[in-house]
């Protein structure tokens, strides 16, 4: 059989199995015909469409510290990145970034940070009763890294109802290779499966190009986030960081990002999928690729302009124009002229 034939078939049983035995996988992941890329991202956005019909959902991302007592190896604000301006927003602040959000039609909000100790339960528990109670039609999400079951159930308790917690890698080799002595692969897992458990609408994902990455770390990927069966899917390429271990590493690429992209819309055909940042970061028009690949959500950054350069977790990360929550308007229009609608949505899971 020719070789579009076979990627082709491989395709349609992707679409109608949710899965393929692993030699298909790795064929899609490894063949570098653009037909195949243009054919997966046909079929993940007809997939996409009967879910969500043309509707992209927003989130707005606030970055409220960028304190960090971990030492990842790829991140721009790892605790040993000593030229960092390091900041933390007080709940105040963070109240006022929801209000602008919300004014702007954003109806979730993302709290991101480093594992920052000062944001303890009771800070953080705090600060999700005051916007689940300013702002009742919102849902909050968390992006706060590895924390004890019990913490994780403390947060669900005070009404954040979804969390985002890369898993960054399913390969244990691999993971040791990205991260210090003191992270644990076995950790990371246990920590994605207590959030699903408690309840939580649950993101894992990894970066595309991560130093040492291999296709088969790729499979491993795939049949991890199959396991778990996350409700959110969060994917971008690799950008190096300045005075980072991995600074003078090459950027992970965009093509395979959007190759994924469209595959993981095909296995899980209502998962939340952002175009993230770093896709954005890396190709000038990344966003709307990535909707065109099958991705539904648009996350801008709603963080103080004064410390949005702060959060360096790569080099050049995107941080004005329609990057930024105040351009709604001008990521509407983007979105409009690819087909889509920009929507005032929580943006939940759907149900069956
Ligand atoms: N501290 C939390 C955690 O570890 O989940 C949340 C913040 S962390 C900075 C958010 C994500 O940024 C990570 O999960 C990682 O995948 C991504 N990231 C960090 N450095 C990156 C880089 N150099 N290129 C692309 N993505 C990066």
């Amino acid at each position: 059989m020719p070789m579009s034939k076979l990627w082709q078939a491989a395709v349609d049983q992707l679409e109608q199995d949710h899965d393929l035995p692993e030699e298909q996988f790795a064929l899609l992941l490894n063949e570098s015909d653009p037909a195949l890329s243009a054919y997966l991202a046909e079929r993940a956005s007809a997939v996409r469409n009967r879910f969500f019909g043309r509707d992209i959902y927003i989130r707005g991302l606030i970055e409220f510290t960028n304190y960090c007592k971990n030492d990842c190896f790829y991140c721009g604000i790892r605790n040993s990145c000593k030229n960092v301006n390091r900041y933390r927003l007080n709940e105040e602040q963070i109240l006022s970034c929801c209000g602008t959000g919300y004014a702007l039609g954003f109806r979730t909000f993302v709290l991101q940070g480093g594992e920052d100790p000062y944001w303890n339960d009771q800070r953080l528990c705090s600060l999700i009763s005051a916007i689940k109670s300013a702002y009742p039609d919102c849902a909050v999400t968390l992006s706060v890294g590895e924390r004890s079951r019990e913490s994780y159930q403390r947060l669900f308790d005070a009404g954040a109802d979804r969390y985002l917690l890369r898993h960054e890698t399913a390969d244990p080799s691999h993971y040791r290779r990205l991260h210090p002595e003191n992270l644990h692969f076995e950790d990371r897992i246990r920590c994605l499966r207590d959030l699903k458990e408690i309840g939580f609408q649950t993101g894992c994902g990894f970066m595309v190009g991560s130093p040492g990455q291999t296709t088969d770390c790729i499979l491993k990927d795939l049949q991890f986030i199959h396991s778990l069966q996350p409700e959110m899917v969060g994917i971008g390429p690799f950008i190096p960081a300045s005075g980072t271990p991995f600074e003078s590493q090459h950027i992970g690429s965009s093509s395979l990002t959007l190759k994924l992209l469209s595959m993981i819309r095909l296995m899980f055909p209502r998962v939340l999928l952002p175009a993230t940042t770093a896709l954005g970061t890396a190709e000038a028009d990344g966003r709307q690729q990535g909707i065109l690949a099958g991705a539904n959500v648009i996350m801008p950054n709603l963080s103080p302009a004064s410390v949005r350069k702060k959060y360096s977790l790569y080099d050049n990360k995107l941080s004005s124009g329609e990057e930024a929550a105040e351009s709604v308007e001008q990521l509407r229009r983007s979105m409009e002229k690819i087909g889509y609608r920009i929507v005032t949505d929580r943006g939940d899971y759907p149900s069956e």
